[in-house]
Formats: structure tokens, C-alpha cells, sequence
């Protein structure tokens, strides 16, 4: 597995390439804003690009994708359904998180109506990519549609916004579930075992274990620190 991040737009985002490198075959997870070195660098390295692999349907997530699917046709663009309003929705999505209208222009944010999706992730599916197999698995909380994206034999998962190093993903946006984020996180990703590395949307890479161990909401100390079951 070859793993290249581009980090994109005013919100930091982590846009990665995939590609399993004896096939040849890729997808761009999460091209959150357009970006010319991201198709310069898919076409330098000669890859297929298959997908866009959407976890979920926020702006900063999304908001390449149709500057990428103009420039590589063929690629699907799949996102769960729980998504698709948010996902079509896109160009609404700046004032619906309460950003400036006068400002978007200046800060990338005015998007065009994105291209229809192919097709809708399945919980449970599992995805090739040449020789690469990801487990998708339905990560609701952070957005109703959320997913991750599980490569079991290089034990690597890729979490969008649901879990970073030391944080979770936000929960105060429309379809947000602080709940339902924490229950996800503790069925689909601490299961997978400690040395797994985990991919966010944004930040430093980290481990299952290490955030198992030492992130506050996962290690019981947030809680505490709130009194909420103490
Ligand atoms: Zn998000
Ligand atoms: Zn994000």
C-alpha cells in the first residue's frame, strides 16, 4: 500500500492517495478542495484512479471531488447514503456551519453542484482495490452516513473525522450524535486491535492503542472530568 497526503483548504484537511502498488490501482480519500497536485501526481505516477472514496459528506471532505471525477471520469464516487443530503447540499454547507457569505469566495468555499454519486457504501462491504481489501464499516456520530475504511492485512484503518490523535470528531453540526460517535468508535475501530494505525481527516497519524490508552473520551477520563457517570 502507498499512502500520499495532501493536506487541502482553510480546514486542514488530510486528502490521501491509495494505491496498491502492484497493480497499480488507486482512490483518493476525502478530496476536500480542488487541488492540481493531486491529479498531476496521479497522472505522473501512472496509476488508475478507481474511486473517490468519500467517508462522509462534509465540505472540507468532499469539496474536490468534482474537480477530480472532471479529470478522471471513470472513477466512481461513493459516500453512504446517510450522507447524500449533506453531500448534495454542498453548496449550501458554508452557511449552514454559520461561515460569512461575503467571506466564502476568499476563503475557497463556494462550491458547484457536485457530481451525482455511483454508488452507496454498504456496512459490511468489502471494497478491492487491486490486490487491497477494505472492510467498510458505518461510523455514525459525527455524521449520520459516516464510514471507515479498514485494510486488515496492512492494519491500517482510515477514520475521517470520527477519531483523531487525542480527540473525536465534532458533534455540534446537523446530524451529530456525541452518543452514538463514542458507541461507533468502541464497536468498529478499538476492536480492531491496538496496533492498528489510524488515518484521520485531520492531524497526526496515531494508533488504535495509543488513543485506546490515552484519548480522554475513549479512556474514560472525559467523563470523569465532566461528572457525568461519577
Ligand atoms: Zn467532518
Ligand atoms: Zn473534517
Amino acid at each position: 500500500m502507498i499512502i500520499t497526503k495532501f493536506v487541502l483548504s482553510i480546514f486542514q484537511q488530510n486528502s490521501r492517495l491509495v494505491a496498491c502498488e502492484s497493480t497499480g490501482r488507486a482512490i483518493a480519500i476525502d478530496p476536500g478542495a480542488d487541488s492540481a497536485e493531486v491529479v498531476e501526481f496521479i497522472r505522473e505516477s501512472g496509476w488508475e484512479l478507481q474511486a473517490i472514496a468519500l467517508t462522509h459528506g462534509h465540505l472540507d471532505h468532499v469539496g474536490g471531488t468534482k474537480f477530480l471525477k472532471d479529470k478522471f471520469p471513470d472513477a466512481e464516487v461513493i459516500l453512504h447514503k446517510d450522507d447524500e443530503d449533506l453531500y448534495y447540499g454542498l453548496p449550501l454547507q458554508p452557511s449552514m456551519m454559520g461561515l460569512p457569505q461575503v467571506q466564502l469566495a476568499a476563503l475557497g468555499l463556494e462550491y458547484a453542484e457536485p457530481p451525482r454519486l455511483t454508488r452507496n457504501w454498504e456496512h459490511g462491504e468489502k471494497y478491492e482495490v487491486g490486490k487491497l481489501v477494505f472492510d467498510v464499516y458505518h461510523c455514525p456520530g459525527h455524521t449520520r452516513g459516516h464510514v471507515v475504511l479498514v485494510e486488515k492485512n496492512e492494519k491500517k484503518v482510515f477514520v475521517g473525522d470520527c477519531l483523531f490523535a487525542g480527540s473525536i470528531g465534532r458533534t455540534d453540526l446537523p446530524g451529530g450524535d456525541h452518543d452514538q460517535l463514542i458507541d461507533s468508535i468502541n464497536s468498529n475501530i478499538l476492536p480492531l486491535g491496538d496496533d492498528f494505525v489510524v488515518y484521520s481527516g485531520h492531524g497526526p497519524e496515531t494508533t488504535v492503542g495509543e488513543e485506546r490508552t490515552t484519548n480522554p473520551f475513549l479512556n474514560g477520563s472525559y467523563m470523569a472530568s465532566r461528572g457525568r457517570y461519577v
